[in-house]
């Protein structure tokens, strides 16, 4: 069966990709709706260009609640000159544009989670029209993605940037080698337990060299995230030799301090994460960043329905660090409650 060509998508630029300089406009999206026939969804973008060179596309609040990529990228949108750029930077602050306004990760719109909408449809619901048109217009235009992500609402995270592990091996070297320029304390070889539709594997399909993070959680941002974040992005920028403000990586603390280098984590395999088969209150038995051993105790969830019975047990199945927990402090059957990272020697 021939492929069906796809329509074009629906979504406008009020910038110009390809005009040198330094523009800040919208990504217009058509929504009628009740309170308004002919209204738009409205995404920020800011384009900065300085002749021919590498393009990255950065991008924050994939998911809504998750606000380090947003500060960031708002904070390089308004202070980025095109005189210490060669090539191009595309900043979109907050990719989920509805879901960033509701502070929810998925789309009160239409419930969609961007992160799993890809490659999207032009003919979609609102959030697979914005997926589609990263898909077929923003990725192609880019020789480097970064889509910074937190844990949201229901997670939080040690910092770490990370890439995967992918089929071609010279564009996974790249990844990493972008992952390690970004220099958050943690850096992540990533095994993903839901990777259909993501714009990880849309970027990566594409041959582009995608980094992604997670830099916290518990949908909010803190000093220290924030600070990783900043440092980050422009550390990835002068990596790909698109910032040329003559600085070298940034490897110092908000505060002036030295940061350590960055520790290396692995996700070897499923027995990373831990779900619960249980609902209840959750007590946390390891904080984020401390070690574990296989067979030690991650967390307890006690029963809420009546005093006197036991709490479930949930232990670690190898050694690490604690890389993610679940954040509030009740948990249902299937959320996940923690995730142990490998340490890199
Ligand atoms: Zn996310």
């Amino acid at each position: 069966m021939a492929p069906v060509a796809l329509a074009p998508s629906p979504i406008t630029p009020t910038v110009d990709f390809d005009r040198d300089g330094v523009q800040h406009g919208f990504l217009r999206l058509p929504y009628s709706r009740d309170d308004s026939a002919w209204g738009s969804v409205m995404i920020p973008v800011t384009v900065v260009r300085n002749g021919s060179g590498p393009t990255a596309l950065l991008t924050g609040a994939n998911h809504g609640d998750e606000y380090e990529g947003a500060v960031a990228l708002f904070d390089l949108a308004q202070t980025l000159t095109a005189d210490r750029v060669a090539g191009r930077v595309i900043i979109v602050p907050a990719m989920n544009y509805p879901a960033f306004q509701a502070g929810t990760r998925t789309s009160p719109i239409d419930k969609g989670n961007l992160n799993r909408s890809f490659p999207g449809r032009p003919d979609g619901t609102v959030t697979q029209k914005i997926a589609d048109y990263f898909a077929r217009e923003l990725l192609p235009l880019a020789d480097l993605v970064m889509d910074i992500h937190s844990g949201g609402r229901t997670l939080d995270f040690v910092p770490f940037a990370a890439a995967h592990i992918l089929p071609d091996k010279d564009q996974e070297a790249r990844c990493f080698a972008a992952v390690a320029a970004f220099a958050a304390p943690f850096s992540m070889r990533m095994l993903e337990i839901d990777a259909v539709g993501m714009y990880d594997t849309a970027a990566e399909e594409l041959g582009k060299v995608f980094v992604t993070t997670e830099l916290g959680g518990g949908g909010t941002g803190r000093a220290e995230t924030i600070a990783i974040a900043k440092r980050g992005v422009r550390n990835v920028l002068r990596h790909a030799g698109i910032l040329t403000d003559g600085q070298a990586a940034d490897g110092q603390a908000a505060d002036g301090q030295s940061v350590q280098a960055s520790r290396w984590l692995d996700m070897p395999s499923a027995d990373c994460f831990r779900f619960a088969e249980d609902s209840g209150l959750i007590e946390a038995c390891v904080d984020l960043g401390q070690p574990v051993r296989a067979g030690d105790l991650l967390a307890r969830i006690h029963p809420i329905g009546r005093t006197g019975l036991a709490p479930a047990e949930y232990r670690a199945a190898l050694d690490g660090i604690l890389a993610a927990r679940h954040f509030p402090g009740l948990v249902k059957a299937g959320d996940c409650i923690a995730v142990v990272g490998t340490v890199e020697t």
